[in-house]
């Protein structure tokens, strides 16, 4: 018996994971760090600039909100940036890398340097489903907090406002231009349903199918057809056959981009568009070669050929915690009142890709998840795009900036905690060379 409209899915097991989450929540305690960062003085002079800049950033964020810009196309809202970045004293290059919609402005100075970074592109259809005004606004502020005591310090801060993430990969494309050469570090947040100070992001690849087979009339002569939609659906089935013995953490989700044009001619083109995510750089790689395969072997069997047309946008990368950093990300926001939580605690599985994971194989990295939902809401819906617009997010701009400021700042201004974040930056396996890893 069946009917029109879809069976809907069961929901017990997404209850359990919330359920879960919510208990292991309540128990779980937040990073630590043993360094001091940067002197009492310097905080406060972070404090008291981030807040005579709170009405303009709130402004910021709204005014973004209300006028989402997709990826690539960011002219309206990195202009806005660069106007309250000139209103607070900095003045910003707007286009760089080959990037229009690319911002950058720091400080002068020599000393070690750390960037933080702005998104600020949207959904098609969403708006800012993903809170990247939430984005863009604490990272604007962070740099302000961190660029008034940086000088003094001793080191250098930037705003690099990186377009496109939502696909795109700004940041890939600003790295191979050679923005970060001098950049020693990285800080960054993103809006989401809990605070955590590390969550994990899986590297996402794309590999399109494209399966070349021999057209012919499918009821005259069919013998004569090699088909190519026989091809890409073994290789669709392949994949569903390879699901299983994937690591956990692995996923591939493809749709068919071409399955021909008419039932009467057999096809002689057909492809299939699949992302491929993974936890680390090495499992992905794996996972590619697997995938590899399977597109050969059912080529093979209709007699079609293929061909592999592999990240027609950048392969985004896993992002490597740098758990010193993070500690310090941690401590700075407790007096606010927000609890970030340690990795483990929210379920992994609950999560995405960013190209920020290719800078975090580059150099330090931290990527810390803001509360501005509640629990249930997901990244990516207009239950989403909601909080982000609304006081919560409006807040998380605020204690974000704050947080973002005092970590630039604690890097800057003690030496002990900076080697410790290299050293494990190092420990983890030093920089990867992140344009050739996949060939
Ligand atoms: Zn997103
Ligand atoms: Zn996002």
């Amino acid at each position: 018996m069946s009917h029109a409209a879809p069976i809907p899915p069961d929901d017990s097991y997404l209850r359990s994971l919330i359920e879960a989450t919510a208990d292991a929540v309540a128990n779980a305690e937040p990073l630590d760090s043993p360094h001091t960062g940067a002197d009492e003085a310097s905080r406060a002079a972070v404090r008291s600039t981030i807040d005579a800049a709170a009405t303009d950033l709130v402004a910021l964020s709204q005014d973004l909100h209300a006028h989402p810009e997709e990826g690539f196309a960011e002219h309206r809202s990195v202009r806005a940036l660069a106007d309250l970045l000139a209103k607070h004293g900095h003045e910003a290059t707007v286009g760089l890398g080959g990037l229009d919609t690319a911002l950058r402005a720091g400080t002068e100075g020599e000393g070690p340097h750390i960037a933080v970074l702005a998104e600020y592109d949207a959904l098609p259809g969403l708006g800012h489903a993903c809170g990247h005004n939430v984005i863009c606004t604490a990272g604007a502020g962070g740099f302000l907090g961190a660029a008034a005591v940086a000088d003094r310090l001793g080191g250098r801060v930037s705003l690099i406002g990186t377009p496109a993430e939502e696909g795109g990969g700004g940041k890939e494309t600003l790295a191979r231009a050679g923005i970060f050469d001098d950049v020693d570090a990285v800080v960054m947040l993103h809006p989401f349903s809990h605070d955590i100070a590390m969550h994990p992001f899986l590297g996402r690849r794309q590999l399109e199918m494209v399966f070349h087979g021999v057209g012919a009339h499918a009821s005259a002569q069919p013998f004569m057809g090699r088909n190519a939609l026989d091809a890409a659906v073994a290789a669709y089935q392949g994949v569903s056959a390879l699901r299983q013995q994937l690591p956990d953490s692995d996923r591939v989700h493809g749709v068919f981009s071409d399955g021909g044009a008419r039932p009467n001619v057999i096809p002689a083109r057909a492809a299939v568009l699949f992302y491929l995510r993974s936890g680390s750089p090495a499992t992905l790689r794996d996972l590619a070669s697997r995938m590899t395969a399977i597109a050969h072997g059912a080529a093979e069997m209709t007699g079609c050929g293929v061909e592999l047309h592999w990240d027609s946008q950048p392969a985004y990368l896993p992002i490597r915690f740098n758990t010193t950093l993070a500690g310090r990300w941690s401590v700075n926001q407790r007096g606010t009142g927000r609890k970030p939580l340690p990795p483990g605690v929210v379920p992994e599985s609950l999560t995405g890709s960013t190209d920020l994971g290719n800078l975090s194989y580059r150099m330090p990295a931290i990527h810390p998840m803001i509360a501005v939902s509640d629990a249930t809401t997901a990244l990516h819906t207009k239950e989403f795009a909601a909080a982000a617009g609304s006081p919560t997010g409006d807040a998380a701009v605020l204690d974000g900036a704050l947080g973002l400021a005092l970590t630039v700042a604690d890097y800057l201004g003690d030496a002990a905690l900076r080697a410790a974040v290299h050293e494990e930056f190092e420990a983890a396996g030093g920089a990867l060379d992140v344009p050739s890893f996949f060939d």
